[in-house]
């Protein structure tokens, strides 16, 4: 696979209220092989948690909130996808994707997303057109992509799990 960076534009992120998906997005994003998330609305709590996974579990993750969207899609060089209900199957499109050689911003919204990011995006992408959450569709999405090759990568971080069948080992380099 040629490997090219993603990133996730986060649209409408509502402070308070959305702190627990949007961080848990983030969480997944960099756990599934993104390499940042931007927030288009400023939430320092965010941020600070995903730092603190990322400096005790490694890899190099990043989050940017406070970005207008606008600003983020003018100064993009690469493809833009977006996941929405209302796009094409992913099964129709994922060869056309991965096969890009470009970065790609991966937008996903909260609530209703502006229709001119439907009208700016490469690819409107359906992670089936029944409506469910923006976690679930960027958890699958970033797999497809990247055909569990994502699975298997090592951040080298200070607290690393070895994987068991049944009991906990977990290793600390302080
Ligand atoms: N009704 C909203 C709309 O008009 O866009 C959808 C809100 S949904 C809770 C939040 C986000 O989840 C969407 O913006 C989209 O990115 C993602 N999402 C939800 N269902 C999806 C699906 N079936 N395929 C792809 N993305 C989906």
């Amino acid at each position: 696979m040629n490997r090219k960076r993603i990133v996730i534009l986060r649209i409408g992120h509502r402070i308070g209220r959305d702190k627990r998906i949007t961080t848990h997005i983030g969480l997944a994003a960099r756990a599934l092989g993104a390499s940042g998330m931007i927030l288009t609305s400023e939430d320092r709590e965010v941020e600070k948690s995903i730092s603190d996974v990322v400096s005790r579990w490694g890899g190099d993750f990043w989050v940017k909130s406070g970005c207008r969207w606008q600003d983020v899609l003018k100064e993009w060089e690469g493809a833009v996808v977006h996941l929405t209900m209302y796009g094409e199957s992913i099964l129709n499109l994922e060869d056309e994707i991965r096969n890009c050689p470009k970065d790609l911003l991966v937008i996903i919204g909260a609530e209703k997303v502006p229709f001119s990011i439907y009208e700016r995006s490469d690819w409107n992408v359906a992670i089936t057109n029944q409506p469910h959450s923006e976690l679930a569709a960027i958890a699958v999405f970033l797999d497809r992509i990247q055909q569990g090759n994502e699975l298997e990568a090592d951040f080298g971080g200070r607290i690393r799990i070895v994987g068991k069948q049944v009991g906990k080992e977990v290793i600390i380099n302080e």
